[in-house]
């Protein structure tokens, strides 16, 4: 998440100690604090901060539980976690960093200290966040790659059942495809999948949607919050983005360009639901566009009775 200043979570049940940490870091960070485990949870799922400060001993939920939960939610999972303990005793450290916490700050806390260490956390936080994103994307294409498509999947996913919207999945494949590779050349196929990245890319007009490049001649999309008829719509512009680009491919037994076919899946999911039937109900609806004759689509829907289990 960018902000204009990075967003720290102090977590401690001690008013006094909370002060002290919010004025060291405040000058430089925006800062947010909870003085209970059940809040420091919600509010690091809902704000997503760039760091969490947590004090170990706190009555009901401990700092080692409250690290613990955070590791197990994949929104929270990656947010670097810090230990304030309250003596320099090495067993807790130890245990904390096994949890996956990046460091610990002994109390009573100096402030130089506090804020070198967490300047370097937030750092390699940084240098971390744009690893991810680099490895979020395709090399050809330079659009997202399956790996970024399974996250947004899962997290899509994870926000229907949330917000009891409906979600599509579509999957795309180039028709004749190893025709074109044959008569124009490999390199040639790999300009043609650029332009068409680039062209179904920009037939998506929601900022939810997501394009990625699923493997091979294959492209595959999700498009939150969307029925059955408005993801035809959407096929029906893939579709014609496709044609559009009028890449010649006189090899092909349907076309004098190239051409797509598309299908598309729609369902509302719920916890009973494995969301890899909904993907594979989009390779369903993508066999049968290709039965049909390619360059069209098919929308097939999860029934209601499956869906509401
Ligand atoms: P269909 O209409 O049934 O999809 O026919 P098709 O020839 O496209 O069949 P299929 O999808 O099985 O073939 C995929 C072909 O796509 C195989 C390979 O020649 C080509 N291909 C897959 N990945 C790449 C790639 O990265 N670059 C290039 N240039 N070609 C690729
Ligand atoms: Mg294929
Ligand atoms: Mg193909």
């Amino acid at each position: 998440m960018t902000r204009e200043k990075e967003l720290i979570l102090v977590v401690d049940d001690s008013p006094t100690n909370l002060a002290i940490l919010n004025v060291v870091l405040r000058e430089i960070y925006q800062v947010i604090s909870a003085n209970n485990g059940a809040d420091a949870l919600s509010l690091a799922a809902a704000e997503e901060p760039d760091l969490i400060i947590l004090d170990i001993m706190m009555p009901g939920m401990d700092g080692y539980e409250i690290c613990d939960r955070l590791k197990a939610n994949p929104f929270t999972r990656d947010i670097p976690v810090m230990f304030v303990t309250s003596m320099d005793q090495e067993r807790q450290e130890a245990k904390g960093l096994a949890l996956g916490a990046v460091d610990y700050i002994a109390k009573p806390v100096s402030p130089p200290i506090v804020l070198a260490r967490v300047r370097n956390q937030l750092e390699l936080k940084r240098q971390r966040d744009i690893l991810r994103r680099l490895s979020a994307i395709d090399g050809l294409t330079g659009i997202a790659n399956r790996r970024a498509f399974e996250e947004d999947f899962d997290r899509e996913w994870r926000r229907a059942i949330r917000v009891k919207s409906s979600l599509a999945v579509f999957l795309t494949d180039i028709d004749h495809f190893k025709l074109y590779n044959d008569a124009y050349g490999h390199g040639a196929g790999d300009d043609c999948l650029r332009l068409l990245g680039q062209a179904l890319s920009k037939a998506m007009l929601r900022p939810a949607d997501l394009l990625a490049r699923y493997g091979g001649e294959e492209f595959v999309g999700l498009l939150p919050d969307t029925e059955a008829a408005g993801a035809a719509i959407v096929g029906e512009r893939l579709l014609g983005a496709t044609r559009a680009l009028a890449l010649p491919h006189a090899h092909s037994p349907i076309a004098a360009t190239v051409t797509i076919s598309v299908g598309i899946a729609v369902c509302r999911p719920s916890v009973q639901i494995d969301r890899a039937n909904l993907f594979k109900l989009a390779g369903d609806a993508l066999y049968a566009a290709k039965k049909g004759g390619r360059n069209q689509l098919r929308v097939f829907e999860m029934p209601e009775s499956v869906s509401a289990i």
